[in-house]
């Protein structure tokens, strides 16, 4: 039997019945479908993830989707933006109250407790890879529901930890073959040298509330720190002259940046001192620090200390430190530095059918090579033997295997090379083997 593979002419491909018809629903506003182009990215990402964690000792973890509210409200804290407007909430039979994570520290900071591994893990060392939720008017790099990729050291202070997980971020942005990432840190100081500074702060802003936005007003009486988080413009000149923490946290707090500093020098890691930079949620404390990516005009990722968070929500006493990066803005900075990813061609052959009866030996076939480990690509729903061939050659394998009647019969199959058009004819016994020690 001999076949020849059809031109590549451009074929109008008949539409499959009904495909003008749409279903009448789209996904939520700000959530978005992952589709298999996208997993290009996302694979990457995750593998980065999974090389940089296994390498420095952070195991995978996962925590439910829905927590109680108060875990957010008392963890997160009340006058976090992410808390006061941005949690989607269901309420349960009874009186309680369950929000979709914004975030995902508070609920790993939990789990460490509830399940006790601060006596068998310590410091615990964590890495995620899942969906959060903010109920945000969506625009560019900003969703309701997107990925977050993290780590989190729970129970240690050592400043060592501060410089390794900004290390470790470097690293997987780096595996991403991102260019040009930057680090941006600052210290924001402890509970106790801070209420100096926001004495301060607050001090500084108190004659310049009728020039501030309205969100600043606000902060100023609830939050005033986060006057300093603010992205609007008529904002930017007071930032910009406001007192800084480094001129008023305590000894203990300078000695521990200093220290997080010099790791950072040890490991030959780039950074940038931002003195006016804090970060959005309520819990940080002394590190904080802010990822960002040539060409983006988004933060990539960001962290920080975040000692009391534990108390904060009634558990121990536990420092920590933790980051968390947008997926979906890492993505979006892997495109616009024009960063391509080729799929890796893993599957070598195709197998082809004529007829019931070799659609039937085919199905079986391919069971054959699952257990041996061969990947081999099909199109059942595929009949002629042109569309075949024309997607074997799409899929741009090495081999086509093709099966008809006359191959059933006489128990064979061709083993077609698609690069030269040799043609064999195997023992359909032995064609598992064969093509195994081909690949
Ligand atoms: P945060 O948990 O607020 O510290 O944010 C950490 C990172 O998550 C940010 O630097 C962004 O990369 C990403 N991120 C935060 N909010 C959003 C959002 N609404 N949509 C997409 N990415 C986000």
């Amino acid at each position: 039997m001999s076949i020849s593979i059809p031109r590549a002419k451009k074929k109008v491909e008949k539409k499959p019945a009904g495909s003008g018809k749409k279903i009448p629903f789209q996904s939520p506003k700000g959530m978005h479908d992952r589709l298999p182009a996208d997993f290009i990215y996302i694979d990457k990402i995750e593998k980065a993830l999974k090389k940089v964690s296994g390498f420095y000792g952070f195991d995978r973890i996962e925590t439910p989707v829905l927590e109680d509210i108060k875990l957010f409200e008392r963890g997160t804290g009340l006058t976090s933006e992410v808390v006061q407007k941005q949690m989607f909430t269901v309420k349960t039979k009874g009186d309680g109250v369950l929000a979709l994570r914004p975030e995902m520290t508070p609920g790993v900071v939990r789990a460490y407790v509830e399940h006790g591994l601060l006596h068998v893990v310590n410091p615990g060392k964590f890495f995620y890879m899942s969906p959060v939720f903010r109920y945000e008017q969506p625009q560019h790099g900003r969703f309701r529901q997107f990925y977050q990729i993290g780590f989190e050291v729970l129970n240690s202070d050592d400043p060592v930890y501060d410089a390794q997980i900004i290390n470790a971020s470097l690293k997987i942005f780096d595996e991403v073959r991102l260019k040009n990432v930057t680090v941006k840190l600052n210290t924001i100081g402890c509970k106790t040298c801070r209420a100096g500074y926001v004495k301060k702060l607050k001090e500084y802003y108190k004659n310049k509330l009728g020039l501030v936005c309205r969100d600043c007003v606000k902060r100023y009486a609830e939050n005033p720190l986060r006057m300093l988080d603010c992205k609007q413009d008529k904002c930017q000149p007071f930032k910009a002259e406001a007192p800084q923490t480094l001129d008023f946290i305590c000894n203990s707090c300078k000695t521990h940046f200093k220290s997080v500093l010099e790791f950072l020098d040890g490991a030959q890691v780039p950074y940038m001192i931002d003195p006016t930079l804090v970060r959005g949620l309520d819990y940080y404390a002394r590190t904080v620090f802010e990822f960002f990516a040539e060409g983006v005009d988004f933060a990539l990722g960001g962290g920080g200390r975040y000692d009391y968070l534990s108390e904060t929500m009634g558990g121990p006493k536990m420092p920590a430190i933790g980051l968390a990066c947008g997926v979906e803005r890492m993505i979006e900075a892997m495109k616009l530095q024009n960063i391509e990813l080729t799929t890796k061609q893993n599957c070598k052959a195709f197998l082809i059918y004529m007829g019931d009866q070799a659609k039937k030996q085919a199905m079986m076939l391919l069971d054959e090579f699952y257990k041996a480990g061969v990947p081999v690509r099909e199109s059942f729903a595929k009949e002629s033997l042109k569309s075949q061939l024309r997607l074997a050659d799409k899929e741009q394998v090495h081999f086509a295997l093709i099966l008809g009647q006359r191959e059933v019969f006489e128990e064979v199959i061709l083993l077609r090379d698609m690069k030269t058009g040799a043609q064999e004819t195997i023992p359909l016994k032995k064609i598992v083997a064969e093509l195994k020690k081909r690949i």
